[in-house]
């Protein structure tokens, strides 16, 4: 197994380049039309997000209702989300690929429903006290109390919304037991698709996107335009582990950065939802090849290289992922 630096964290939020649309297998979202550099939430940081934002729900009651952009509860109309929301209480949060699901129960309702929020391309969820001015783009706010819970998005392709059906399609989770090897090697099986595609259908596995694929192919050491059926086992394996390697070590870094903050600071992109403006150096790279064309690969030197790849970016070392 390739190593780089451990910890720390990624793509600036500064960065010129557009962000992606997901995948076309992702519901929300229509087919990219053109190539997008990220920097688009993935899973380790959702699970971050979930992570941080669950023990701060728990127990609270929305008390208020407020939609400014209707766009993002589709199809859920406003006035079913307002009735569905006013009044009920968090009780459980959890991730789902790059889906956060909210769990609502209603008075005295035996059975929670469901809120599904994703962040799309730009959006963020933190509370705020109550008396804070908003954001411009807040999108949702659900009144708690003291605090807001926002939901701001400033390119409206996030979602919160009672309609699950985003669920219904998606493949196992990365990290979880239902990945399993053979699983896996089987889906690659039936596939002509260059791999780094591949790895970006939301049913073979949830939750991976352009960053992580790019990421657990270099650490795999597999060229990201061989086709999936071709993979020999051996290789199967180390990809496999790789994947679950590049989304561990990301969420464990992840878990490390105090999210705390939900100001307007230039480093609360992406993962950070909010780190502290001035907070030391969680922007120090950790990414090994991502984001990176031109520079030296950290295994062996040679310049790593971009490559479009339906339509998405992929970057990867031309000598250390011959294979
Ligand atoms: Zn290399």
């Amino acid at each position: 197994m390739k190593r780089g630096a451990c910890c720390v964290v990624r793509v600036p939020f500064n960065t010129t380049h557009h962000a992606p649309r997901n995948p076309a297998s992702d519901l929300f979202f229509p087919p990219p039309k053109a190539d997008y550099l990220s920097p688009v939430p993935e899973l380790p940081e959702v699970e971050v997000l979930v992570r941080h934002l669950a023990p701060l729900l728990e127990g609270r009651t929305i008390r208020a209702v407020r939609v400014h952009r209707a766009k993002v509860l589709a199809p859920t109309s406003t006035r079913t989300f307002t009735r569905a929301l006013l009044g009920a209480k968090f009780c459980g949060l959890t991730r789902r690929a790059k889906y956060l699901l909210f769990a609502l129960r209603q008075g005295k309702q035996a059975e929670p429903r469901t809120l599904v929020g994703h962040l799309g391309m730009t959006g963020r969820m933190y509370l705020l006290p109550a008396k804070t001015a908003l954001p411009k783009h807040a999108a949702v706010v659900l009144n708690l109390g003291r605090e807001n819970f926002v939901f701001e998005d400033t390119r409206y392709f996030g979602r919160l919304t009672l309609d699950l059906r985003a669920l219904e399609r998606l493949g196992p989770e990365p990290l979880g037991p239902e990945f399993t090897v053979t699983r896996f090697a089987e889906a690659l099986k039936r596939s002509a698709q260059a791999i780094k595609v591949k790895l970006l259908d939301q049913s073979l596995l949830a939750g991976v996107g352009n960053i992580y694929a790019s990421e657990a192919l270099f650490l795999a050491g597999i060229a990201p335009t061989l086709p999936a059926r071709r993979l020999r086992k051996a290789q199967v394996s180390r990809l496999w582990r790789a994947i679950r390697e590049v989304l561990s070590e990301a969420v464990a870094c992840g878990s490390t950065v105090p999210l705390n903050y939900a100001g307007q600071g230039k480093r609360d992109g992406l993962f950070y939802f909010g780190s502290a403006p001035g907070a030391p150096d969680f922007y120090e790279e950790r990414l090994r090849v991502y984001d990176r064309s031109g520079q030296p690969c950290p295994e062996c030197g040679t310049v790593i290289k971009r490559r479009v790849q339906a339509a998405r970016s992929t970057f990867y070392c031309p000598r250390c992922q011959r294979a």
